[in-house]
């Protein structure tokens, strides 16, 4: 067996037999990797406390015939010791780890983009200097254009006309121009697509001044988004306070809100 070491934010723990773990670990350099911590789950044990999820830790491994075999962890952040105490927080973490997950599909793949962004946002979670919904949102933007879903959100989706537009399309990609708007397409605020390019940009000054109805606005579009490219639903998400995707049915439901029909 060979030895390495990695740094790595803990995703997920699962029990194993009596006293172990498997550990679903995002690692720096080697993606995602799941591995057994041996006798986590005894009180004598030496690290079962720094395994545990929005763990950031520095990890030795043993590579075994199925799964790694943890030997050593030493933790870098305790980012789960600022986020579980608070509700918005850690449902916003909880979704960045899932998220994580999911995009990290396959084993032993680096994704060294996507540990930057889930490190970022765990710790501007844990910082609470940022709103943890913008945080969440920001990281999903990054995350989805880190996988080649980013929406469009100035030129037209579908056939690459100069925007702004002012109709939003999820299934047709985001902004969509007058010609090109397709049924039940939904028509937001002005400031709603700026504040989600602001969000993709880091441009924190510009994000911070959007009003509340704006930022659930693009809250709302975000989820709507990853979740129709994900094809199935985040299972954190509808804990986070959002008034869309509510929003986005409501307004496709009412025949004065719809566009692209004339
Ligand atoms: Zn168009």
């Amino acid at each position: 067996m060979s030895l390495y070491r990695d740094t790595a934010v803990v995703l997920r723990v699962q029990k194993l037999g009596e006293a172990d773990r498997i550990i679903t670990l995002l690692t720096r350099r080697g993606g995602k990797v799941r591995a057994v911590a041996k006798g986590v789950r005894r009180t004598t044990s030496r690290f079962g406390a720094r395994v545990e999820p929005f763990c950031h830790v520095d990890v030795q491994l043993h590579t075994g015939r199925t799964l790694d075999v943890i030997t050593q962890v030493q933790t870098l952040d305790a980012f789960g010791a600022h986020i579980v105490d608070d509700y918005r927080r850690y449902t916003a973490a909880c979704a960045v780890l899932e998220t994580v997950d999911r995009l990290a599909a396959e084993e032993g793949e680096p994704v060294l983009r996507l540990y930057l962004l889930a490190t970022g946002a765990l710790r501007a979670l844990a910082g609470r200097d940022r709103d943890a919904s913008l945080v969440l949102d920001a990281f999903l933007l990054r995350a989805m254009s880190f996988a080649g879903w980013s929406p469009a959100l100035g030129e037209c989706a579908r056939c690459g006309a100069a925007g702004p537009h002012g109709a939003f399309n999820v299934q047709a990609g985001g902004a969509v121009c007058g010609s090109c708007r397709p049924a039940g397409s939904v028509r937001p605020s002005a400031s709603t697509m700026p504040l989600m390019d602001a969000l993709l940009h880091g441009d924190w000054d510009a994000a911070e001044a959007a009003a509340n109805p704006v930022r659930r606005e693009a809250s709302g579009l975000v989820a709507a988004h990853l979740q129709w490219y994900m094809e199935r639903q985040l299972r954190s998400l509808p804990l986070v306070e959002r008034a869309v995707p509510e929003l986005i049915r409501e307004r496709a439901e009412l025949p004065g809100e719809r566009v692209g029909e004339g």
